[in-house]
């Protein structure tokens, strides 16, 4: 519940900074004094122009937050949206002035169109993974896929505005140059939330599982890459309750040799559970809970 209410925080603050940095760099007259660089002639404006850039920072610190679980998908779409909007503005802003420009922005949207395919391909390697663990999860990616082709065209319509706005030529814009851009500006930001908002919903908590094992098996078995002492397969981390407190403990689990690795009450150190343990060469006869002191065989205590 406290998630929920702080997911909905996030969205509302990540929309209102996207809104106010949307504004700052819609008003083309800029609000403040103007302030000539040196360098290619650029206009800054004392208010508009810090404002456009913290504006949208805190855009992408919000959008970080929210998605933390997945946010590599997150910096991927912000390097299409910053290729796309760069490939498009260069394309017609540089129109006439000789053709390794259009060789620079075929480069360009290539990478971006690159990087959508790296992300279709992480996210349908992800999906298969997690079904091969558990057959019965259904998880479509069918309405998820177009989501990130119209985000690219969405960024590509909005720079085309921009640049037809910028140079006072109508194109295909009709005289809405301005009108354009705000609408496909905003359609971009709704469509690369929805990208993102789907695969952190379906996946985001398996994540989460996935790391919190990988920890485990890290603990347990340090430099053993998660592998079982004796065959060599991969071993699960499992949660054990205490027979005595049910206190909960976490074990490296080997469902071939049936064969459990968990800490060692002398050293710490992770022992498999009927040896002696390789730290402190104590015999490990069974599992300790670390809450009432209660020592016993792994059979009188149930997996959680
Ligand atoms: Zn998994
Ligand atoms: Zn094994
Ligand atoms: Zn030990
Ligand atoms: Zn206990």
């Amino acid at each position: 519940m406290e998630r929920e209410r702080e997911k909905v925080t996030l969205i509302a603050l990540a929309a209102g900074s996207f809104l106010t940095s949307l504004y700052a760099g819609y008003r083309l007259d800029g609000i403040g004094r103007t302030i000539e660089l040196p360098l290619f002639g650029i206009e800054f404006h004392l208010i508009s122009t810090p404002l456009w850039i913290l504006a949208g920072l805190a855009t992408l610190l919000c959008l970080q937050q929210l998605f933390h679980e997945i946010w590599h998908h997150g910096v991927w779409l912000v390097g299409i949206y910053a290729l796309t909007g760069l490939g498009t503005t260069l394309f017609y802003v540089m129109f006439d002035q000789g053709y390794t420009w259009y060789l620079v922005t075929l480069v360009l949207l290539l990478l971006a169109l690159f990087l959508i395919y790296w992300m279709v391909l992480e996210m349908y390697a992800l999906r298969s993974h997690i079904q091969s663990e558990l057959p019965d999860e259904e998880i479509a990616l069918s309405d998820w896929l177009p989501a990130l082709p119209t985000f690219m065209l969405f960024t590509m319509l909005s720079y085309y505005c921009y640049t037809k706005w910028y140079l006072g030529e109508d194109g295909w814009t009709f005289g809405y140059a301005r009108q354009g851009y705000l609408l496909f500006q905003l359609l971009a930001f709704g469509t690369g939330v929805y990208a993102l908002w789907i695969p952190q919903g379906l996946l985001g908590r398996h994540i989460k599982e996935e790391l919190q094992e990988s920890e485990v098996l890290h603990k347990l078995l340090p430099g053993g890459g998660g592998r079982c002492p004796e065959c060599s397969g991969e071993m699960r981390a499992r949660g054990m309750a205490c027979p005595e407190c049910e206190e909960r403990k976490r074990v490296a689990f080997c469902n071939v040799c049936e064969l459990y690795v968990a800490s060692c009450s002398g050293c710490g150190l992770g022992a498999q559970v009927g040896a002696v343990c390789k730290g402190c060469e104590q015999p490990m006869g069974g599992l300790h809970c670390n809450a009432c002191k209660h020592a016993g065989p792994v059979r009188f205590w149930s997996s959680t």
